[in-house]
């Protein structure tokens, strides 16, 4: 099961400086039906009270220190970090977490930060929870609560994490040549939705394997693997990733079946229907004529249906 950690206030606990939750998501409701969901909160970790007085990025000589509003002198950073540190040593498994848009200590990105005299000086700051939980694992997918409701960012949060399950279920046992091999063969068709670029040179990278040192060789691919799929796949790439698993049935369909799936495709290509349309339509014409190859690239099937990732992308 994928497991994630979660801003404690965005699934229904009243930990926020003013004593209330976040307003219910219902997109959490499915998110809690296929992952366990490690609710947290870093500022009631480390004593802080509910309610309490809000805290805030201050930057100081061009370091970002968090700290209380009212004096900006009492500093939370070291204990925040701590909290992050501790989070993941009880957390090995985590496969991603979902954080809260504008916090001092869990907005992913554009957290307001203001100067020593009090005023705000710039929106690029970090929070001080997550700015360590990426510093120690930077390839841990991260996404604000907010961003969610966007179909494309959380169709895309959901296929990085997967893919970082399996990258640290994998991790269990020795790294070969062989097993990152096998590994990456599973995910080559989701790449090359997302990257082709990237999809060549994982290509030529893994090329090297059992030349080199597999430790060094694996950190550089699962960096690559990850960054390719950092942005939403365009409709153009998921298209044309299509057309390539649509031609592993060219020998086995009869010619209505041609017509129909290359029309249902194009529909996509055109806007006309979502994802979910053609890749339904490809995986009925996959079981009534098995193709191992195909039935093992995680793109047929990145994440369990009940997300209902692919219905409105
Ligand atoms: S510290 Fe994070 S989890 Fe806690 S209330 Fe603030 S945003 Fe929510």
């Amino acid at each position: 099961m994928l497991k994630l950690g979660v801003g404690a206030c965005i699934v229904g606990s009243p930990v926020r400086y003013s004593g209330d939750a976040k307003r219910h998501n219902p997109f959490m409701d499915s998110v809690a039906s296929v992952a366990e969901l490690v609710a947290f909160c870093p500022e009631v970790s480390i004593g802080l009270g509910v309610p309490r007085e809000p805290i805030r990025l201050v930057d100081e000589e061009g370091q970002v220190r968090v700290k209380d509003s009212s004096t900006q002198t009492k500093d939370f950073t070291n204990k925040l970090q701590k909290a992050a540190q501790s989070f993941l040593q009880r957390n090995t498994d985590l496969s991603g977490y979902i954080l809260v848009k504008g916090s001092p200590s869990c907005g992913t990105e554009r957290v307001k930060v203001y100067n020593e005299n009090g005023n705000v000086s710039h929106h690029k700051g970090q929070g001080g929870f997550v700015a360590e939980l990426l510093r120690i694992e930077p390839l841990l997918p991260v996404e604000e609560d907010g961003r969610l409701n966007d179909a494309r960012i959380r169709e895309n949060f959901f296929v990085r994490a997967y893919v970082y399950r399996d990258w640290k279920e994998l991790q269990h046992d020795e790294m070969t040549a062989h097993r990152l091999i096998t590994f990456y063969s599973q995910y080559k068709y989701l790449v090359m939705a997302h990257d082709i670029p990237a999809y060549k040179e994982i290509g030529r990278l893994l090329a090297e394997a059992g030349k080199v040192d597999i430790a060094v060789l694996s950190a550089q691919f699962i960096n690559l693997l990850m960054l390719s799929l950092k942005n939403p796949a365009k409709r153009s790439g998921l298209t044309n990733t299509m057309q390539h698993i649509r031609g592993y049935l060219k020998r086995t369909i009869s010619s209505i079946e041609k017509v129909d799936v290359d029309r249902c495709i194009d529909d996509y290509r055109t806007g006309l229907v979502p994802l979910v349309v053609p890749m339904k339509m490809l995986q009925h014409l996959f079981n009534v004529h098995p193709n191992p190859y195909i039935r093992s690239q995680v793109f047929m099937s990145p994440y369990p249906e009940e997300l209902r990732l692919r219905n409105n992308i």
